[in-house]
């Protein structure tokens, strides 16, 4: 079994259900190690070039709507990297199948997601679904330095007029 790193994301219904600690509870059965967390706010560009592979299907503008946190008055996700042997596919077995109605009742997903009216699946948790594309999402999400392990090459660069903010 090779090690593998997969993105997790808590979606804003996650959060909005306080569904945190359930989540990461269960994942800590997979003894997979966390390398990298953080809670953010999602803006646009980052929910489309996540989601960029389903732009041309119809739940599209939902789905950014979804994971930006429009839905739910609740702009923050949890974004978590885990990382050991078979990572990928040992949290999605947790995660459960995307619709949550057909996904395992004792799966996240199975437990605590739902399909609304519109028929998006509101589904509590991310979980990337190969080696390719959980190495896309993590560069999406995470900077080298956030992450306590190095997992992909990096280079050192020396950025000008760089905007950043800072403590005042
Ligand atoms: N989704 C949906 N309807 C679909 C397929 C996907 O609402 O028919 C949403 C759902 O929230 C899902 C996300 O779009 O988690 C990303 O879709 P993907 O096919 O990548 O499923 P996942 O990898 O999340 O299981
Ligand atoms: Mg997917």
């Amino acid at each position: 079994m090779a090690n593998e790193a997969t993105l997790v994301i808590i979606k804003p219904d996650g959060l909005k259900k306080s569904l945190t600690g359930n989540i990461l509870s269960r994942l800590a059965e997979t003894r997979l190690k966390i390398i990298a967390s953080r809670v953010l706010q999602v803006d646009e560009k980052l929910a489309v070039r996540h989601y960029e592979h389903l732009k041309n299907e119809p739940f599209f503008p939902d789905l950014i709507k979804y994971i930006m946190g429009d839905m739910h008055g609740e702009n923050r996700v949890m974004a978590l990297i885990y990382f050991g042997p078979d990572a990928i596919s040992k949290v999605r077995q947790i995660a459960g199948v995307t619709n949550p109605e057909k996904a395992d009742p004792v799966s996240v997903r199975g437990a605590y997601g739902r399909i609304l009216t519109t028929g998006l699946f509101e589904n509590v948790m991310h979980a990337s679904s190969s080696p390719d594309e959980a190495e896309r999402e993590i560069k999406l999400w995470f900077e080298p330095e956030e992450i306590a392990y190095e997992l992909y090459p990096y280079q050192e660069t020396i950025l000008n007029a760089y905007k950043k903010k800072v403590w005042k």
